[in-house]
């Protein structure tokens, strides 16, 4: 990884590289640059990648170093990250690092599975196979649920998993955090454009599943 890094950076005039994997637990690199000199820590969930990725991934890299702007992935690189591949490789190391997770989809009321067959059924989700689903260990109030779609990970804060809650609330957060899959917008960026909105609207009771979102945030359910 190194070599490719040295061998990328010779092409864009920097004389000394380093790269080292890093385990960040969100998918990151960081670096820092003096003059010719760049030094790269690189996540380590790009360990599995092939060399013809890492050469793709480490150019982008450089562009961004030179120009301060975020440059987009080549297909070669968007194409390995959404490979079944890169999940078999990460998405169980992305669930050791995640430290909020009940790392279970079967809570105290509700099991996500069930949700996510009903939203199936519902016809608003059209797969969801490789997902992985759990509540989080804490129920959080102020932040219903989170989803990572690099990895496939969702997660429903088990505030939500109480008999005081209806079903179709914690239904309706996770067909919020199964749309960030489909449409590949992640919710760690808050993604949430027009598109967005009007595909969320295609839940029949999101009134009302918004209502009872907005009564458990101010803590009136208990
Ligand atoms: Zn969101």
């Amino acid at each position: 990884m190194q070599g490719a890094f040295q061998e990328v950076g010779a092409r864009f005039g920097f004389s000394e590289v380093e790269a080292s994997y890093y385990p960040f637990k969100e998918f990151k690199t960081t670096w820092q640059r003096i003059g010719p000199r760049a030094s790269f820590k690189v996540t380590d969930y790009l360990q599995g990648a092939e060399p013809r990725v890492m050469e793709d991934f480490a150019a982008c890299l450089f562009t961004r170093v030179q120009r301060h702007r975020r440059e987009l992935y080549t297909p070669v690189v968007t194409e390995y990250l959404r490979s079944e591949e890169f999940l078999r490789l990460n998405q169980r190391k992305y669930i050791d690092r995640s430290r909020n997770l009940a790392l279970s989809p079967m809570g105290e009321v509700y099991d996500l599975r069930v949700l996510l067959n009903s939203l199936r059924r519902k016809g608003l989700v059209e797969d969801g196979e490789g997902t992985y689903l759990s509540w989080t260990d804490k129920p959080n109030r102020f932040r219903m649920g989170y989803c990572s779609t690099l990895m496939k990970v969702v997660a429903i804060s088990s505030a939500l998993d109480s008999k005081m809650v209806p079903d179709f609330a914690a239904e309706y957060v996770l067909y919020h955090e199964m749309l960030h899959l489909i449409t590949r917008s992640d919710s760690l960026r808050s993604y949430h454009d027009a598109e967005f909105k009007r595909l969320e609207r295609r839940y029949p009771r999101w009134r009302e599943a918004e209502n009872w979102l907005k009564q458990v945030s101010r803590g009136s359910v208990a």
